[in-house]
């Protein structure tokens, strides 16, 4: 029996993976601060990843060992994740970017280790949503390009421990249509000198739908191939 454990499940890309594992049978644990309509196969938690303690806090409970018993193979879709601050070091609120670090890279390491641990017999899967972002610098995104950067590194270090029973792949999704994306397209042109790039392939009708990044995505989560890569870009994977 497989099991998948989706982080950011309550909206855009994670809610689409979500409803895409469970169609295929597959029980979710959706962890997010608000919720989904995704309905039977899903349980939710409500877990804030930028507040360290709380995550701390939970990841001491039983919810992830409890939901993971009796499975063979299990998943970890590390899908949450913030864009937010972007702009120049001048103009950036620190805070917001302890909070992004912690969100982005904090919580899905924490989260990466527990996991392995709450499911000592099963097969286990780790897929980090990273982004092209963490592989070419971007002016004003330098956060989000750190913090994905970190993400790929989590991920080729992870393969080096050798254990044959545990995949870690740091993939990169492609553009696709989500609040993360208007929140792009609304960033002050001083903050973000690329935006217009994204706001034309929004008008270009380029973007992809949450649902077709997600069936792709769950294909190469499955796959036989799954791990060969540590880093690899579902533009290129041919699951
Ligand atoms: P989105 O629409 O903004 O959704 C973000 C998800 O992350 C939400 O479910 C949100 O849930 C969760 N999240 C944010 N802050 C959280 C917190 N403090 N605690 C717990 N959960 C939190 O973003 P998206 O576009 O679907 O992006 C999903 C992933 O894909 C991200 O890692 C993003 O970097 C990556 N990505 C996206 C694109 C793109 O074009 N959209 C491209 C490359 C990579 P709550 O608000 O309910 O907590």
């Amino acid at each position: 029996m497989i099991k998948a454990v989706v982080t950011g499940h309550s909206r855009g890309l994670g809610a689409a993976i979500a409803a895409e594992l469970v169609t295929r049978g597959i029980p979710v644990l959706g962890l997010a601060r608000g919720h989904a309509e995704i309905g039977e196969g899903m349980e939710q938690a409500v877990v804030d990843f930028g507040d360290a303690a709380a995550l701390a806090a939970w990841l001491q409970g039983h919810t992830l060992s409890s939901f993971l018993a009796g499975a063979d193979t299990v998943l970890l879709v590390n899908n949450a994740g913030v864009v937010s601050p972007v702009g120049p070091l001048a103009e950036q609120d620190p805070v917001a970017a302890l909070r992004a670090a912690v969100i982005n890279v904090g919580a899905p390491l924490a989260l990466s280790a527990a996991f392995v641990q709450a499911a000592p017999q099963a097969e286990r899967r780790i897929l980090h949503v990273s982004s092209g972002a963490g592989r070419s610098a971007y002016p004003g995104w330098s956060v989000y390009c750190a913090t994905k950067a970190a993400l790929d590194q989590h991920a080729r270090a992870v393969a080096l421990d050798g254990d044959p029973r545990v995949k870690c792949v740091s993939l990169a999704p492609g553009v696709i249509d989500t609040d993360m994306q208007a929140e792009i397209r609304a960033t002050p042109d001083a903050k973000f000198p690329l935006k217009q790039r994204f706001v034309d392939m929004k008008e270009g009708g380029v973007l992809e739908t949450p649902a077709a990044c997600a069936a792709k995505l769950v294909d190469c989560l499955l796959s036989k191939r799954f791990g060969h890569e540590a880093v690899d870009d579902l533009r290129n994977s041919a699951a």
